[in-house]
Parts: structure tokens; C-alpha cells; sequence
């Protein structure tokens, strides 16, 4: 059996920014994940707020590495089109260089694990956890092939449907608080701007569908499509009917896809936003990432967020081997901890994706508020990114 202070499952963004954080405090840990990398996660591809300000936390040297891989784009706007005659554009000023970075989750989760510490970091990669077990001195790990690690405290890093979550946590799924995405790659999309702005519309049928247009570094694009879970039930929509529905007839959207084609097959998969109604830390635990529920409600943003929940996470766990206490009161600051940095941004998310159910209203509001948002974004913007 392997002992050890740390057992990080998941080498996702959040359990790599755990890792990375925690091997800057030099602290020796394991990080354990069913996937050897580069592997491939279904996602919008987008990276923003957090995501550079995580990258710039970890190190300088990381953010930079981040900025000259040529596999990542960047660009200074994102259009949100609230309706086909109404768009909020979120552009950066000329002294700043983006406000979102395009990187395929193939590439950026490799960026990513590629730099964990030789040191410090013992990685157990295509070796996914089977069993987690409380005992006295620690949590007993049982992984694919057998190996047990035995770990004084364990980071949940291992996404939405995380082991951690569910056995330690006993935390249950919330199709109130998750969303259902539909995406996939497509070439030969055309007359998208040379500036690779971010595309975002709000479809609305029985409830917003929020589609999303992402320009990557290889000329492909990365194509979404969802909506609150419970929602997309309640009013049977076929996200994927709708999707292809978007591209072939939509006004604004149809004229790109005329000599476009699927690169591989559509996904789908669930982004949670339930952070606050779930358990996130617990005797000898503690959650990041989607396993926390961290996703912003409405822009989606779960990268950033994971990667910025996995320094957090890394900070507090070197108080608890400081101080030699894993108890569950001890770790209950961590909570606090994510509500100091994520709460307020957090909270306004599900107050604009509840509006957004208005059609009429809520485009009357952004009408109304959007000189206000121009004049409040910029300050947002510079104070959670870089
Ligand atoms: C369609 C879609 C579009 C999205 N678009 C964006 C976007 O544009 N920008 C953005 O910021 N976010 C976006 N998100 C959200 C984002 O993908 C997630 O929030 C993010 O991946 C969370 O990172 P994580 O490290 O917490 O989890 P994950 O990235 O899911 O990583 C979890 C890791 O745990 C491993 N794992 C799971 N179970 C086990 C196990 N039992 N044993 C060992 N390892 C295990 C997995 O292999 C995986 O590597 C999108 C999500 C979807 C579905």
C-alpha cells in the first residue's frame, strides 16, 4: 500500500491547478486519473476570467508558456447576442491583450498536466478509482489495477459525476442546478470574423437555449448548444434536433455552415452550477472544480473557476498538514474560502440566467443596463482575470 499526505483524483484543470499549487508549497501528494493524456473532454473550449488569472497565481512562467503555445488563440470580444437585433459586445481595451483564449481541451488539459512537478507530483494516470474507503488513519484509495493509496486528506477534482462527491459527500444530482450541452467540431466554417470573436446567442423556444460559437487555432470551430437540464425535460426539447435546426436555418447563423461539415461525432455531456447547495468539504475531503458545482450558471464558465478552487483547495490542505487536523470542522473554512472568492460573480449568474427564462423582459433590462454593464465590466474583468 501507498502512503501518502495527499490523494488528488482527477487531473482535470481543477486537479491539475490542485497539483500544481500544491507542489508549489512543496508539498509531495498523488494525483490519480482514468485517462492518460492528452485525452479529450467535451467542453465549449472557451477559457476566460479565472482561467488566467489561476494560470498568472500558479506561475508567471506557466502563464507565459500559456500565452506563446501556438495551439491557443486569443481574442479582445465576445458578442453575447440576446436576440437578433440586440448584442451586448464585450471588448477589451487596446492596452489589454484578451478577454478569452480559445484551446481545445485536448491540448490545454495537457498544457496543464505536462507541467506538474517531477518533484513533488506522483502520477497514476489510466488507472480510474473503484472504491473509496474511510478508515481511521486516512481514505483508502482502490484504483483500476489493484493499487491502494492510503491519503491523509483526498481532493474530489474527478468532475461532475465524481466518486468523491457521491460517497463521501452523499451529494445527489440537481437537474435544477445542471445544464445539458450538445457540441461538436466543424471545418470549412466561413465568414466568421478575422478578429475570432466569441459568438454567443440566446435561442429562445420554450425555455433559452444558449448556443455557443468558438473559433480554434486549427481553422475548426467548436459548436454548443444547451440549457438547464430540468428545463430541456419539462419542455421536451431535442437539443440536438435543435442545434442542427440553428445552423441550417437560423438568419444570423445559417450563411457560416453552408460548406461546413462535422469534424467526429456530436457530444453531449452536464455542467453543474449547484455549488452552495452541495457539500464540498467533509473529515479528510474536500471538492473542486465541477465536482463542487463551480460552473457559472450563465456563461459557463467551469475552467477557470475549477482551476481557481484547486489553488484554494491547495491552501487550505496545507494549513490542515500544518496543524495535523483533518477534521471537518477544521476544513469548514474552505467553504467560506470559495464564497469569498466565487459568491457574489456566482450568485448574479443564476439571477441573469432566471431572468433570461423573459424573453421580452430580459432584453428590455439589457437594453436598459447596458451602458451601466460597459461601464462595470472592464473593473470585472480586470479584477478576476490577469
Ligand atoms: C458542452 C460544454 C461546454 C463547456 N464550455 C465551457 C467553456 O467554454 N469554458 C469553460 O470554462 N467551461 C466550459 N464548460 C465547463 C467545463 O468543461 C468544466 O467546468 C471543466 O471541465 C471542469 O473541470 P474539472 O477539472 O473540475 O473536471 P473535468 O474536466 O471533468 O476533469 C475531471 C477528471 O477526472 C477524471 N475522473 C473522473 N472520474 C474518475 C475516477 N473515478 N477515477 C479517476 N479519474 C476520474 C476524468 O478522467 C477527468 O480527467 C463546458 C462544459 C460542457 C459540457
Amino acid at each position: 500500500m501507498i502512503k501518502t499526505d495527499v490523494c488528488i483524483i482527477g487531473a482535470g484543470p481543477s486537479g491539475a491547478s490542485t497539483s500544481l499549487m500544491l507542489s508549489k508549497m512543496k508539498i509531495n501528494h498523488y494525483i490519480v486519473d482514468k485517462s492518460t493524456f492528452p485525452r479529450d473532454k467535451t467542453c465549449g473550449d472557451g477559457l476566460i476570467l479565472y482561467a488566467y488569472k489561476s494560470l498568472l497565481q500558479l506561475d508567471q512562467n506557466l502563464f507565459k508558456a500559456f500565452l506563446e503555445n501556438p495551439k491557443f488563440i486569443h481574442s479582445k470580444t465576445i458578442k453575447l447576442h440576446i436576440n437578433d437585433s440586440l448584442n451586448v459586445n464585450i471588448k477589451e481595451s487596446e492596452d489589454r491583450d484578451m478577454v478569452i483564449t480559445y484551446a481545445k481541451r485536448f491540448d490545454f488539459d495537457y498544457f496543464l498536466v505536462s507541467h506538474l512537478s517531477k518533484k513533488y507530483a506522483n502520477s497514476e494516470f489510466g488507472n480510474g478509482v473503484k472504491k473509496i474507503i474511510e478508515l481511521d488513519d486516512g481514505i483508502l484509495v482502490k484504483l483500476k489495477d489493484g493499487k491502494e493509496i492510503l491519503a491523509k486528506i483526498i481532493v474530489g477534482a474527478d468532475g461532475v459525476n465524481s466518486i468523491v462527491s457521491r460517497k463521501l459527500a452523499d451529494n445527489k444530482p440537481n437537474k435544477k442546478l445542471t445544464s445539458t450541452f450538445v457540441n461538436a467540431y466543424f471545418k470549412n466554417v466561413t465568414g466568421l470574423p478575422k478578429t475570432n470573436d466569441a459568438e454567443i446567442r440566446l435561442v429562445y423556444r420554450k425555455t433559452p437555449l444558449f448556443f455557443y460559437v468558438f473559433p480554434l487555432a486549427d481553422g475548426s470551430v467548436n459548436v454548443s448548444l444547451g440549457a438547464r437540464t430540468d428545463l430541456i425535460k419539462k419542455y421536451d426539447i431535442n437539443l440536438l434536433d435543435e442545434i442542427k435546426s440553428i445552423i441550417n436555418s437560423h438568419k444570423k447563423v445559417a450563411h457560416k455552415f453552408k460548406n461546413a461539415s462535422i469534424i467526429g461525432l456530436w457530444r453531449g455531456w452536464s455542467i453543474p452550477f449547484d455549488f452552495n447547495s452541495k457539500k464540498v468539504y467533509g473529515k479528510r475531503f474536500l471538492l473542486v472544480g465541477d465536482a463542487a458545482g463551480l460552473t457559472n450558471a450563465f456563461y459557463k464558465e467551469g475552467v477557470g473557476t475549477g482551476m481557481m478552487s484547486g489553488i484554494i483547495c491547495a491552501k487550505k490542505i496545507a494549513l490542515s498538514l500544518e496543524k495535523g487536523d483533518f477534521s471537518e470542522s477544521f476544513l469548514a473554512t474552505y467553504q467560506n474560502d470559495l464564497n469569498n472568492e466565487f459568491s457574489r460573480l456566482l450568485r448574479f449568474s443564476h439571477l441573469m440566467v432566471r431572468m433570461a427564462r423573459y424573453k421580452y423582459f430580459f432584453a428590455s433590462m439589457v437594453l436598459i443596463l447596458k451602458n451601466y454593464f460597459y461601464k462595470k465590466i472592464p473593473s470585472i474583468i480586470k479584477r478576476k482575470s490577469y
